[in-house]
């Protein structure tokens, strides 16, 4: 482009010179012949050709130079336009690396959760298939003619731990399905620490006997009590513990607790298999099982640390994991608690169970649509020699209710034909306001009980229902 500029310029100043010298002494010499006239326009010529070419020199590489600054200035436009479209290019492609990257993350997670899910369908099936072969076994021995009473007891305690086995699979079911979606409401009481331990102790005493392992009882100097939610504790040491027996073969396992500023620390240590440094953190997740030599295949469903977890966020709070292949684990639960009280008043008495004669004669109806369920409640109400009438459904109650106003307490299942137990307490107690009603259903999740007490119940009970909790209920409420 310079090139070509240079040489336009030149080759236009070259044909004017030579135009000028060609027609311009033929011009002056038409005009005149005198010789001194001719030399002094001859200096005028050159004068007005320097001037001239001067002007037009100057007009053409001004026009140049305002054309060149042009194309500079629009380049330069175009230019930062490029660097910022260049830029956006830049951000986008990040984006979509970042985009990528979840993706891949994601993929992975849903294949992982899809093995995950399937290695506890397996497991489950087997979980639930050990408790009920126990039930169902026992069931029919326990009926067979000619066993002694103690064979008949044992059997009796077999089904029974069996179901408590089986439930507690239900319940961490639940439990992980009501965490993972929030919808468990975490409590804020005065909590003893010391109570909360004699609990989780007496509870695994008998399974370290059983195994021959050191679980001695946690001694603290002095109770702590603070303010958080007890159950959601229990929870989280229950499992722990449990775990802590179930991975160790010989041994101890021991369970300690401190102070650290204004958070809890529990320790739960063992001296079983131990966990690679690189499960540590996956054992967490729903489902996942360390695929140990040691481990006894059949020992879980995968959910009792991912509960645990979810509980110890609940309380802010969280579960770390140090251990040694071979050697044994150390749990740790971690709960910031912002108030420790001082004053043992703090923690509220249980309310006490009395077992009332009053319950004599008093009248008690049964709703339920479950004709076995309907006799286990009878069977177990009978030592209090109350009056129990049955119906089958919550429009049966109500029909009921409305004919016979004098009704003391009514047992309410939720899940029923033509009128479910909500509406059914809702209409009796417009009928009767003083009737207590106690809901007992199989609705377990959270929130249902909230649901039972807004339809007008005083109370509720979850089933398999326990027989001591329903006497206490029953009494409790009878007046
Ligand atoms: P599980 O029902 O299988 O015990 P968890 O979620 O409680 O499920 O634990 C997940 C896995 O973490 C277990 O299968 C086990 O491999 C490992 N694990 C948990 N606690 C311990 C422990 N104290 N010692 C060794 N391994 C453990």
């Amino acid at each position: 482009m310079k090139l070509r500029f240079e040489l336009k310029i030149t080759l236009l100043y070259l044909l004017l010179g030579g135009l000028w010298i060609l027609f311009s002494d033929k011009l002056l010499l038409s005009i005149t012949q005198n010789k001194e006239a001719l030399t002094q326009l001859q200096t005028y010529k050159g004068w007005f050709f320097i001037i001239i070419t001067g002007l037009f020199f100057y007009s053409f590489v001004r026009k140049q130079l305002i054309k060149l600054e042009r194309s500079e200035k629009h380049l330069e436009k175009t230019n930062k336009e490029i660097k910022k479209v260049n830029q956006t290019l830049i951000r986008k492609t990040r984006e979509i690396e970042q985009i990528n990257r979840e993706l891949e993350y994601s993929r992975d997670k849903a294949m992982e959760s899809d093995r995950l899910k399937t290695a506890f369908l397996e497991n489950m099936s087997h979980e639930i298939r050990t408790p009920l072969n126990g039930i169902v076994g026992f069931s029919e021995l326990i009926c067979e003619k000619g066993i002694s009473d103690a064979e008949r007891l044992e059997f009796s305690s077999i089904i029974n731990s069996n179901s408590q086995q089986l439930l507690e699979i239900i319940h961490d079911i639940l439990d992980i399905s009501s965490l993972r979606t929030g919808q468990v409401r975490i409590s804020n009481t005065p909590v003893s620490v010391s109570d909360l331990l004699d609990e989780i102790h007496i509870r695994w005493n008998k399974e370290a006997e059983y195994k021959s392992i050191t679980f001695p009882k946690p001694h603290l100097e002095k109770d702590i009590i603070l303010r958080s939610d007890y159950q959601a504790l229990k929870k989280i040491i229950d499992k722990l513990v449990h775990n802590a027996l179930k991975y160790t073969a010989k041994g101890s396992v021991s369970l300690n607790v401190f102070m650290d500023e204004e958070i809890l620390n529990v320790n739960i240590s063992d001296t079983g298999i131990g966990i690679a440094p690189e499960e540590t953190e996956l054992i967490f997740e729903p489902f996942y099982q360390v695929n140990t030599a040691g481990k006894d295949l059949n020992s879980g469903n995968g959910l009792g640390l991912s509960i645990a977890k979810e509980y110890a966020a609940g309380l802010k709070g969280r579960v770390i994991c140090r251990s040694t292949p071979g050697k044994g684990s150390v749990f740790t639960l971690k709960v910031p608690v912002s108030e420790q009280l001082h004053e043992i008043s703090g923690i509220p008495e249980r309310d006490e169970v009395k077992i009332t004669p009053k319950a004599k004669g008093k009248t008690v109806l049964i709703v339920e649509d479950e004709f076995n369920n309907y006799l286990y409640l009878n069977e177990i109400l009978k030592p209090l020699n109350v009056n129990i009438y049955h119906a089958h459904n919550g429009s049966e109650a109500v029909e009921y209710i409305r004919n016979n106003p004098v009704v003391d307490l009514i047992l309410m299942d939720i899940k029923m034909p033509v009128l479910n137990g909500y509406e059914a307490t809702r209409i009796i107690k417009d009928l009767n306001p003083e009737v207590p009603v106690i809901a007992q259903t199989a609705h377990a999740m959270s929130g249902d009980r909230e649901k039972a007490l807004e339809s007008g119940c005083c109370d509720y009970l979850t089933k398999p229902l326990k027989r001591e909790d329903l006497i206490e209920l029953v009494t409790k409420h009878l007046k």
